[in-house]
């Protein structure tokens, strides 16, 4: 960020963002907001110091956009434009009555560190952690676990933002979100990790680094270890009656049936590693009701301990707030 750039020629206004008795206009690619130095410099110790430096007496044209200074910037338009709306908007921005998108969540809270303002930053970490919950209990409900089909699909976020969103907490050096985030990349075709994913907003590439990569299929195995494990103990440990009778052998072929179908689907990435979603079928027939509550049981006690071990299998260590 420089204030003695040239400005290019097609630069034009973004009017949402051009405040009349502004003093210094931003420039991010070929939009210029006009706002006041003043609010930067309160909120940005970035600003304030940019804004200290003394400038020269006469600017040349570059230096400035219709007669005030111009800042240029290195970040993209539309997450300047986000940035400074909130940045104007203030606490009311992220109050939960306001809806705000992944996308543009991370652009606040990627130019917030950048531009050290430290309020809207922890007010942008906080709304990503009701997308990335921290507890399983805000998981069961969160939009990460919806079905990839069916009406509450459009909820989901997109791969591309939580790449995003991954890159971004390695960005700020932090980790509470990583570990919902590595799940719902380990659960998708790996390919499209490989290749990256555009985002649908403006076309970029989204990449995990090779390392966070590595830890996707690393996951991505440990849970087809534990799906496999999991099941099989849920299967066998839920059908607790004898055999002898015709409803106690209908019930085992049907628990059996019930093993086998969901061996099958294994490979499907939605079912077979998707440990952590909720058990969707309904009471298979023959299979005794307590029984049938059984195996859900102990398939809800098991998906508690993987959430437990889901930062470890993460490689991620500790973390903070980590909980049921
Ligand atoms: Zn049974």
């Amino acid at each position: 960020m420089s204030i003695q750039t040239n400005t290019p020629i097609s630069t034009r206004k973004d009017l949402r963002i051009w405040y009349n008795d502004g003093n210094v206009v931003i420039i991010a690619e070929d939009v210029a907001f006009r706002v006041h130095q003043s609010i930067l410099s309160s909120n940005s110790d970035v600003f304030r110091d940019l804004f200290q430096v003394p400038q020269p007496p006469t600017p040349s044209d570059g230096d400035t956009f219709e007669g005030f200074p111009a800042v240029h910037s290195h970040d993209k338009s539309c997450d300047m434009a986000e940035f400074l709306a909130v940045l104007y908007g203030g606490s009311q921005s992220f109050s939960p009555a306001v809806l705000y998108s992944l996308p543009k969540l991370i652009a606040v809270a990627r130019l917030s560190h950048k531009y050290q303002c430290e309020d809207l930053l922890a007010a942008a970490l906080s709304r990503l952690q009701d997308v990335f919950p921290t507890k399983f209990a805000s998981w069961c409900t969160s939009t990460l676990n919806a079905p990839e089909s069916g009406p509450a699909a459009c909820e989901r976020p997109r791969l591309a933002h939580v790449i995003s969103a991954i890159n971004l907490y390695r960005y700020i050096g932090r980790n509470d979100i990583l570990p919902v985030a590595f799940y719902f990349c380990a659960l998708v075709d790996p390919l499209d990790l490989i290749n990256g994913v555009s985002t649908p907003e403006i076309g970029t590439i989204e990449r995990l680094s090779p390392s966070d990569l590595a830890q996707c299929i690393r996951l991505r195995t440990a849970l087809g270890i534990r799906w496999t494990h999991c099941l099989h103990y849920a299967v066998k440990t839920g059908h607790d009656h004898d055999n002898e009778t015709e409803k106690g052998r209908v019930c085992k072929i049907a628990m059996e049936y019930l093993l086998q179908s969901a061996e099958e689907t294994f490979d499907d990435v939605g079912c077979g590693y998707g440990l952590l979603r909720n058990w969707k079928s309904s009471l298979p027939v023959g299979v005794i009701d307590q029984c049938f509550g059984n195996f859900t049981t102990i398939w809800s006690v098991t998906q508690k301990e993987l959430w437990g071990d889901l930062p470890e299998l993460c490689g991620l260590g500790e973390i903070n707030g980590w909980s049921e």
